[in-house]
């Protein structure tokens, strides 16, 4: 099983997943692999770290879109494709939904464009289960603020229009895909959050 979990900035995902893997490992799935997009291996965290290394503030947009792209494909075939294949259950931290989003809404290249990019990069390959921690732009940026300032410097050059589109095009991919997208409401409390994708999961894969 191939699950993905995505969202705007200051969603949660990491903290969430952090508590979320125990329980799963304890309850429903012991071969439990996290992995996280971009990286996830020696080849594609290296790729990541150009594409977030602040001194490259002007990579071109398309740049970015492969990239991501390419960190995701070498993450595949190294790392989730042979768990998947030896019937591991695999959770990725972020997966295509993020670069439509950031790359194809967020920069404006495209989300059919990047899609098509992605199709290529993963030939096809889509959860069965994506969970959304949905957060409205304001309050994901300030937790971000108060709690990765490092990130925050990062995030906060882009213009607010720009995380909005980002947030927007998630809530069209999640309204696009009933079947395979389930949003949370990341707002609540972390405890209620986990509790919640927990109760998601287990909906899914009833034992
Ligand atoms: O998963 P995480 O939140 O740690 O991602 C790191 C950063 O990479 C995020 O702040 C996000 O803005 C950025 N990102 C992006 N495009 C993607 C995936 C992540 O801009 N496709
Ligand atoms: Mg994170």
């Amino acid at each position: 099983i191939f699950m993905s979990f995505e969202g705007p900035d200051g969603a949660g995902k990491t903290s969430v997943l952090k508590q979320l893997i125990p329980q799963l490992k304890e309850q429903t799935a012991p071969t439990l692999l996290l992995t996280r997009e971009p990286g996830g291996d020696p080849i594609s965290e290296a790729i990541r770290d150009v594409i977030l290394d602040v001194k490259n503030v002007d990579m071109d947009a398309r740049t970015e879109a492969l990239l991501y792209a390419a960190a995701r494909r070498q993450h595949l075939a190294e790392t989730v494709l042979p768990a998947l294949s030896q019937g591991d259950t695999v959770i990725s931290d972020r997966f295509v939904d993020s670069s439509i989003a950031y790359q194809g809404a967020g920069r404006q290249i495209g989300t059919q464009a990047v899609a098509d990019l992605n199709q290529f990069a993963t030939d096809g390959l889509t959860p069965a289960l994506t969970i959304y921690l949905d957060v409205p732009v304001k309050l994901g940026l300030e937790r971000i603020q108060t709690q990765r300032q490092d990130d925050y410097d990062r995030l906060d050059r882009e213009q607010v229009d720009f995380h909005e589109r980002v947030h927007q095009a998630y809530l069209e991919i999640a309204k696009n895909n009933p079947n395979r997208v389930v949003t949370v409401d990341a707002t609540q409390p972390l405890v209620q959050v986990v509790a919640d994708c927990l109760q998601v999961i287990k909906t899914h894969y009833p034992q």
